[in-house]
């Protein structure tokens, strides 16, 4: 017995994990293409990337975030993408869920899952999952981990990127250098109870976006914003939350959001059909351009069936 769209917008969270199997087990039955077919074009969530090395105080920040808006009433789906997964086959996972939330609470839903399994974006099943979340909460959360490659697949991914620098690491003159100061959309300073190294990283930050002149990719009009918080003294995460919500405001306000994510679908079914065919399947896919609100699910099943042939 499959798991129905209705079933999922119930907000029963053992009906999300059994669509979620469902996807892991077999991505192109026909009864999982409807269900992420349906869940696509109900989309609703603001779907917010969060990103940053380990040890920053990604964890502790989302812990924080997610109650805060669970004391606001609004229901969250969070995704922890683990880089090491691949190769455990999920043995390693357990480490990666260290948000304490209440099992018990239907308003929120963490799930871990493998970070990629090619060079590309986040893995196919990662996308799909987040396109399940958004269908039924209000937010989703993807948590992943790095500088450098995660950054642009969340950006692939999410309506919203934040990239977590830590005072005093250094980092801030990395993600200088790297360039990637152009691709998220919120930047916070963690930890700014370590005082005046949180003051210099937020200067920092704030010279380097300066001199680069520029703002996330793919977006005009918007100015990153600085921001620099203590989750651990609860300091700065309303800034945080007006941030998000400012930005996804500018998304819909301009009808930018719509925009991304139909870029975002369509890189996602070159990405999945590469992964799955090769340069070479790729060339012989033909046609890879979506119709406006059209299913990328959907058209990957047809092209894949298309290519097995
Ligand atoms: P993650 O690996 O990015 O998820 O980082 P964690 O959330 O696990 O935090 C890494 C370490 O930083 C832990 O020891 C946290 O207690 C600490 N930490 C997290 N947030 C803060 C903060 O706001 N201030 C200080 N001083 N330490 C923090």
């Amino acid at each position: 017995m499959g798991i129905s769209f209705d079933d999922l917008k119930t907000g029963d969270k053992a009906a999300l994990a059994a669509a979620l199997a469902q996807i892991e087990a077999d991505a192109d039955a026909a009864q999982t293409i409807d269900l992420l077919t349906r869940a696509y074009s109900n989309a609703r969530a603001h779907v917010v990337g969060v990103t940053g090395p380990p040890g920053v105080g990604k964890s502790t920040l989302l812990g924080r975030l997610i109650a805060k808006m669970r004391a606001g009433g609004r229901t969250i789906g969070v995704i922890a993408v683990d880089p090491s997964s691949k190769r455990s086959g999920g043995a390693l996972l357990g480490d990666r869920i260290r948000l304490a939330t209440d099992p018990e609470d239907r308003g929120v839903f963490v799930r871990s899952m493998a970070a990629r399994d090619r060079l590309g974006g986040l893995a196919e099943v990662t996308v799909a999952a987040m396109v399940l979340m958004r269908a039924i909460y209000d937010v989703v959360l993807i948590e992943t981990v790095g500088v450098g490659q995660s950054e642009t697949d969340v950006e692939g991914t999410a309506d919203t990127v934040v990239f977590c620098v830590q005072p005093g690491s250094g980092d801030s003159l990395q993600f200088m250098k790297a360039g990637i100061i152009e691709i998220p959309d919120i930047i916070v300073v963690t930890k700014s109870d370590m005082e005046e190294a949180a003051r210099s990283a937020q200067t920092d930050i704030k010279g380097a976006i300066r001199v680069a002149g520029a703002g996330p990719t793919g977006t005009e009009g918007w100015d990153t914003r600085v921001l620099s918080i203590s989750a651990l003294r609860d300091r700065g995460l309303e800034d945080l939350m007006a941030a998000l919500a400012a930005h996804r405001e500018f998304l819909l306000a301009g009808g930018q959001l719509e925009r991304k994510r139909h870029r975002q679908a369509e890189s996602w079914l070159v990405d999945s059909l590469r992964e799955r065919f090769g340069r070479d399947g790729l060339k012989r896919a033909g046609n890879l351009r979506l119709a406006e609100g059209e299913s990328p699910f959907h058209k990957l099943a047809k092209i894949a069936r298309g290519l097995a042939r």
